[in-house]
C-alpha cells in the first residue's frame, strides 16, 4: 500500500460529471494542484446522455426564471449564481471555441448537436490546466480529523491527502452512469443530514382501466396542462404545461417530468398511495366556448354522429374512450344527444382524470431530488458547515431542477464555486500550516 504523507494536491475533486469537471477547472485556474478522481472509464457519462445525447449545456433564461425552474432549493443558489451563472457557462464554452444555439424554452445546445463536443472540449481544458485526471479510480471513503477533511481513501487502498476535497459524485438516478449515492454515506459520516433522495423528472404510474387496457399507449399530446391535486381533489399541488405521452405504465414526457417533482413529497405528506391528476386537453380554449362550438357544429349537421363531429378537434385515439367515459353512444347525433352528456364530455376534455399511483423508481429517474441538506452548507462557498475543507457540488446536494438545462446549470455553477473556494481554503490552510511548522 502506498500512502502519501505530504499533500501532493491542494484540491481533490471526486466525480467527473459536469460539477466535478467544472470544479477542477476553477480550482486549477486559481493555481491549485488538482486531482480529479472518476470511478468510471470516461468523464461525463451522464452529461453524454443528457438532452437526448445532444447535451443541454444550460438555459438562456433570466436569473429569476432560472431559480423558478429549480424547485429543490433554488434560492440557496442566489449566491452561487452571483459568482457564476448561465451567462458564464455560455462564455466559458465560447472561449473554448464551442458555438452554442438556443432552442425552445431557452434550452442551449452545441451547434454540432453532439454532447461529445462539449465533453471533449472540457477534457482538453482540464489537461491544459494541468489537472491530474484519474479514471477507473473509485473512492471508497473520506477521512476527517478534528473537524477538518483529512484524506481520501481509494478502493485500491491508496490514500490521498489534500487541503480540500470537492464531493461531486451526483445523486442516485441512472446508477449505470456512475452515480450510485456514495456521497450521501461520506456526508453522513461527516455529520451531515441527508434529505431522503427521491425521483424527479420521471414517468408517473397510473391505476386507471385505460392504462391496464393500454387504450392510449403511445399517444402523444402537445401543449396540455396537468394539475396535481391533494388526495381530496380540492387543493392544487402544482399546475404544469407542455407535451406528454401515454405509456404502458401511465404517463410520461416533459410536462409529466415537471409534475413528477411533487408526487413523492405529496404522497409522503398526506400518507397516501394515490393522488388525483387532471389533464386539460384544450387549455387554449374555455369550456363554455368549446361546448358552444360543438353544439353549433352538431346543429348544422344534425344527422352526423358525434364521433365524426369530434374528429379533428381532439386526438382521434381518445375519442372512443372519452365518449365511453361520458356515457355517450358514439353514433348519437344532434337529434338524440342528451344535454348532460355533452357537459360530461366537456368536463373530461378540460379535466381528464388520471389516478396517479406513484413514480417510476429512482434508478429510472432523470434527476435525484433530496441529498445533502443545504442548511449545513455555506451558500457562498459550498463548504460544509460541519467539516472544514469539505465542499459539495452538483446533484449530491439537496438541490434539483426541472429538465431543460437547469440541472446541468446547477452542476456547472456549483462546481465552479466549490472548486474556487476549495482552492482558496486549501491554499490558506497550507499557509497556516507553514507558519506553524
Ligand atoms: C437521461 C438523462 C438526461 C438528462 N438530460 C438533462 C437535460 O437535458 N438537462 C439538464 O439540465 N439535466 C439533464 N439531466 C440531468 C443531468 O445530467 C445531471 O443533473 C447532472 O449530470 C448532474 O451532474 P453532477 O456532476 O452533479 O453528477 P453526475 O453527472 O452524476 O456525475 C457524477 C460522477 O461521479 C462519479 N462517481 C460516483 N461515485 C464515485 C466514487 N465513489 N468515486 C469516484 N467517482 C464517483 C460518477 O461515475 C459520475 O461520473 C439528464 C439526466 C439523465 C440521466
Amino acid at each position: 500500500m502506498h500512502t502519501h504523507t505530504s499533500h501532493d494536491y491542494d484540491v481533490i475533486v471526486i466525480g467527473g460529471g459536469p460539477a466535478g469537471m467544472m470544479a477542477s477547472v476553477s480550482a486549477a485556474r486559481r493555481g491549485a494542484r488538482v486531482i480529479l478522481l472518476e470511478k468510471g472509464n470516461v468523464l461525463g457519462r451522464k452529461l453524454m446522455i443528457s438532452g437526448g445525447g445532444r447535451c443541454n449545456v444550460t438555459n438562456a433564461k433570466e436569473l429569476d426564471e432560472l431559480i423558478q425552474n429549480i424547485p429543490g432549493n433554488g434560492r440557496f443558489l442566489f449566491s452561487v449564481f452571483h459568482q457564476f451563472n448561465n451567462r458564464d457557462i455560455m462564455q466559458y464554452f465560447e472561449n473554448l471555441g464551442i458555438k452554442l444555439k438556443e432552442e425552445d424554452r431557452g434550452r442551449m445546445f452545441p451547434v454540432t448537436d453532439k454532447a461529445k463536443t462539449v465533453r471533449d472540449a472540457m477534457v482538453k481544458d482540464l489537461k491544459r490546466l494541468g489537472v491530474d485526471i484519474r479514471l477507473n479510480a473509485p473512492v471508497k471513503r473520506l477521512h476527517y480529523q478534528n473537524g477538518r477533511f483529512h484524506s481520501v481513501e481509494l478502493n485500491t487502498g491508496d490514500t490521498l491527502h489534500a487541503g480540500a476535497v470537492v464531493v461531486a459524485v451526483g445523486g442516485r438516478s441512472v446508477p449505470e452512469s456512475g452515480s450510485t449515492g456514495d456521497g450521501y454515506i461520506w456526508a453522513r459520516e461527516a455529520g451531515h443530514t441527508i434529505i431522503e433522495p427521491f425521483p424527479s423528472a420521471v414517468g408517473l404510474t397510473a391505476g386507471d382501466t385505460w392504462v391496464k387496457e393500454r387504450t392510449l399507449q403511445g399517444l402523444s399530446l402537445k401543449n396540455v396542462v396537468q394539475t396535481l391535486y391533494d388526495p381530496r381533489g380540492k387543493k392544487k399541488i402544482t399546475t404544469e404545461e407542455g407535451d406528454m405521452i401515454f405509456t404502458h405504465f401511465g404517463i410520461s414526457g416533459p410536462v409529466t417530468f415537471r409534475t413528477s417533482r411533487y408526487v413523492t413529497p405529496a404522497m409522503k405528506k398526506y400518507k397516501v398511495n394515490t393522488l388525483p391528476l387532471s389533464i386539460n386537453l384544450q387549455p387554449q380554449e374555455s369550456m363554455d366556448n368549446w361546448m358552444q362550438s360543438i353544439r353549433s357544429r352538431m346543429k348544422s349537421q344534425p344527422d352526423k354522429s358525434i364521433k365524426n363531429i369530434l374528429k379533428g378537434t381532439l386526438p382521434e385515439r381518445m375519442i372512443p374512450l372519452l365518449l365511453q367515459l361520458s356515457d355517450i353512444n358514439p353514433d348519437t347525433n344532434y337529434h338524440h344527444l342528451p344535454k348532460s352528456g355533452l357537459a360530461e364530455l366537456a368536463r373530461l376534455i378540460f379535466a381528464f382524470p388520471v389516478t396517479i399511483t406513484g413514480t417510476l423508481p429512482l434508478e429510472k429517474a432523470t434527476v435525484t431530488a433530496g441529498g445533502v441538506h443545504v442548511k449545513e452548507i455555506e451558500p457562498g462557498t459550498l463548504q460544509s458547515r460541519l467539516v472544514h475543507g469539505l465542499f459539495f457540488a452538483g446533484e449530491v446536494m439537496d438541490v434539483d431542477a426541472h429538465t431543460g438545462g437547469y440541472n446541468i446549470t446547477v452542476a456547472f455553477c456549483t462546481g465552479y464555486v466549490a472548486g474556487a473556494s476549495a482552492a482558496s481554503e486549501s491554499k490558506g490552510f497550507e499557509a497556516v500550516q507553514n507558519m506553524e511548522s
